[in-house]
C-alpha cells in the first residue's frame, strides 16, 4: 500500500497549529510529505503556558539544526521531582539542565521552520468534520468563507487535550478526572516573597516574580477537590485560597492572566484508528508537573514525523507506522505514571509527609537522581528495536545516539551533525562495512565512514563501549550495531524498506 489517496489536495492534514502540530509539519516536509495544517485560532496564541525545555528536547532541536534560532537559552541545573530538588546537571548530554523558552516562543520558531520548508499553515479554519475513505481522509473546515473540505492520505490531530479529532475519530480516552487542581494566576503590582514548592500548614504556595514586575503564584488547598470547570477560574478565587494557605492578602493587584491544572491522567488507548492518528495533549491528558507535557508531545512529532512521511511517499516497510504506537504509547503511559507520583507528593496534605521523606532521602543517592533525571528529561527513553527486546542487546540499541565528535574524509562532524538532514544514517566508525553496504537505501539514509574525533573519543566512552558501526533513525535512534555477527541489511530492511533496484 503507497498510502497516496488519489485526488487527493495533501499527503497529510495536521489539526492544530500548536507546538506539537508544527513540529510535526515540519518533520513531515523534511521527509518529503505535502502538508496542510489547519488551526482554529485567527492568530498564534500568546497564553503563558509551559517554559521549560528538556535536554532531550534541546538535542532533537539542535539535530535539525535549529537552536540558532532559539538563541541564548537560559538554563538551570536545578529542577525538582514533585517539589523535592532534583539536580539535572549531572546528565550525560551536551543539554544536561532545564533550558527556558516561553512555548509562544518556541511555537512562533517551529512555525517559521514548517513553513520555510513548504508546509501550508492555514490558521482561522477549525475542523468540524471526519471521514475516512478507504483510500484516504476527508476533513471538514470552517474558516472565514465558510465550510470546506480538504483530502488527504492521512490526518493527524495534534488539537490539544479536548481534541475534536479524538472526538470524531472515536478514539478511547481512559483514565481518571482531575480531583485536585493548582490555582494559577500572573499578577502585576504585588509584592510577596519569592517561594518554591513551600509547603504550610494548609496547602503549598508557589511565587515567582519576572523581571517585568509580573508574579506568578500558584496554589493549592491541600484537601480542596478540583472543581469542575468550563472556564478559567475567577481571580477572586485564586486571591481568597492564596489568603487561606499563606495569609496574605493579594487582592490588591491586576490579574493579567488566571487558569487552574488539575492531575487529571488520560491517554488515547491507540494513537493510530485506520488514517487517522494523534500526537501531543490529543493523545495524552497529563498535570504539566515538571515541564514534561510539551517535550512528551514534541518527542511524539520527532518520532511519528518520518515514518508517516515514509509512509505516504511509499517507502515504508510492513510495520513502520503501527510502531509510532508502539513506541511512543509506553513512553507517554511512563511518563503519566511519574506525573501522577508527583502530583502526589505535590498535592499531598500531611498524609503524604513520611513518603516525601523517604523519597527526599532517596534523593540523596546519585543513582536515584541519574535516573529520575533521565526519565524526566526524555534521555532514558529507549524503543524494543531489536531482536534482543528492550533492554537486551547492545547497550545503545533502541536509545538516541549521544552526541559524538566525528573525523570525516570531509572535515570535522557529528552525529549531531549527520542527522540535520533528517534522514537515517549508517556510521561506520571502523572501516568495517563492505563496500557499497547501504547503497540500495542511498535515497534514504546516509552512509558515513568516521573516526571518533581524538578530542572526543566518545565510542568508547562508559556505557557506549566501542561500537564499530551504528544505524541511526532520522529521530536519532539506533536500530543497529555492528557485532561482527550480521550486517545492517535487515534492519535497513525493518526501518526503511527494501533497497532500490
Ligand atoms: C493553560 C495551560 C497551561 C500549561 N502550562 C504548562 C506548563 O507550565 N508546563 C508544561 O510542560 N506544559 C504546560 N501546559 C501544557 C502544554 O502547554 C501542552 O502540553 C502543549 O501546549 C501541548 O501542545 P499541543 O500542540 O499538543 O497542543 P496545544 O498547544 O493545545 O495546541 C493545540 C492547537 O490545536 C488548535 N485546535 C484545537 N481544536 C481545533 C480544531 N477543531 N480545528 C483546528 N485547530 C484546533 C488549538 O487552537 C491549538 O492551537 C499547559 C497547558 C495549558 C492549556
Amino acid at each position: 500500500m503507497t498510502g497516496h489517496a488519489r485526488a487527493a489536495d495533501t499527503d497529510v492534514v495536521v489539526v492544530g497549529a500548536g507546538p506539537v502540530g508544527l513540529m510535526l509539519a515540519g518533520e513531515l516536509r523534511a521527509g518529503g510529505a505535502r502538508v496542510t495544517v489547519l488551526e482554529r485560532l485567527a492568530a498564534p496564541t500568546g497564553e503563558s503556558r509551559a517554559s521549560t525545555l528538556h535536554a532531550r528536547t534541546m538535542e532533537i532541536l539542535d539535530e535539525r539544526g535549529l537552536l540558532d534560532a532559539w538563541g541564548t537559552v537560559p538554563r538551570a541545573a536545578g529542577g525538582h521531582f514533585g517539589g523535592i530538588a532534583l539536580d539535572f546537571g549531572g546528565l550525560d548530554s551536551r543539554y544536561a539542565g532545564q533550558w527556558k523558552v516561553p512555548q509562544t516562543r518556541t511555537e512562533h520558531l517551529l512555525g517559521e521552520r514548517a513553513v520555510r520548508l513548504g508546509a501550508v499553515v492555514r490558521r482561522g479554519h477549525a475542523l468540524v468534520g471526519l471521514r475516512q475513505t478507504g483510500s484516504g481522509v476527508e476533513a471538514e473546515t470552517e474558516g472565514p468563507a465558510g465550510r470546506s473540505r480538504i483530502r488527504a492520505a492521512y490526518l493527524v490531530g495534534c488539537d490539544g487535550e479536548d481534541s475534536t479529532v479524538r472526538r470524531l475519530a472515536g478514539f478511547a480516552f481512559p483514565g481518571t478526572d482531575a480531583t485536585r487542581e493548582l490555582l494559577r494566576a500572573d499578577i502585576a503590582g504585588i509584592d510577596v516573597p519569592d517561594r518554591r514548592f513551600e509547603r504550610h500548614e494548609h496547602g503549598l504556595a508557589i511565587a515567582h516574580r519576572r523581571p517585568d514586575g509580573i508574579t506568578r503564584v500558584m496554589v493549592h488547598q491541600f484537601g480542596r477537590a478540583a472543581a469542575p470547570r468550563a472556564a478559567a477560574p475567577g481571580i477572586a478565587e485564586v486571591t481568597s485560597v492564596w489568603a487561606k494557605v499563606t495569609g496574605e492578602d493579594i487582592g490588591a493587584g491586576t490579574p493579567v492572566w488566571v487558569d487552574a491544572f488539575g492531575n487529571a491522567r488520560r491517554q488515547a488507548e491507540r494513537y493510530r484508528a485506520g488514517r487517522v492518528l494523534l500526537a501531543g495533549d490529543a493523545a495524552h491528558a497529563q498535570m504539566p508537573v515538571g515541564g514534561q507535557a510539551l517535550n512528551l508531545g514534541l518527542q511524539d512529532a520527532v518520532n511519528l514525523g518520518w515514518k508517516l512521511a515514509a509512509q505516504v511517499r511509499g517507502r515504508a516497510p510492513q510495520g513502520l507506522l503501527d510502531s509510532y504506537h508502539d513506541e511512543r504509547h509506553a513512553v507517554g503511559s511512563r511518563v503519566l505514571t511519574n506525573i501522577e507520583a508527583q502530583a502526589t507528593l505535590l498535592l499531598g496534605g500531611p498524609e503524604v509527609e513520611p513518603l516525601r521523606a523517604v523519597v527526599t532521602d532517596l534523593l540523596g543517592h546519585d543513582e536515584v537522581v541519574g535516573h529520575l533525571a533521565g526519565m524526566i528529561s526524555g534521555l532514558d527513553v529507549r524503543y524494543p528495536v531489536g531482536d534482543d527486546g528492550p533492554r537486551g542487546g547492545h547497550p545503545l540499541l533502541g536509545g538516541r545516539v549521544p552526541h559524538w565528535e566525528l573525523a570525516t574524509a570531509s572535515g570535522a562532524s557529528s552525529t549531531t551533525e549527520l542527522l540535520r538532514a533528517g534522514r537515517g544514517v549508517l556510521l561506520d566508525l571502523a572501516g568495517c562495512l563492505p563496500p557499497g553496504a547501504g547503497a540500495g537505501w542511498a535515497d534514504r539514509v546516509r552512509t558515513v565512514t568516521a573516526a571518533p574525533a581524538p578530542a572526543d573519543g566518545a565510542p568508547s566512552r562508559p556505557g557506549t563501549a566501542a561500537v564499530p558501526a551504528v544505524l541511526i533513525r532520522p529521530d536519532g535512534h539506533v536500530v543497529w550495531c555492528a557485532d561482527g555477527t550480521a550486517g545492517p541489511e535487515a534492519a535497513l530492511r525493518r526501518w526503511f524498506g527494501d533497497p532500490h533496484a
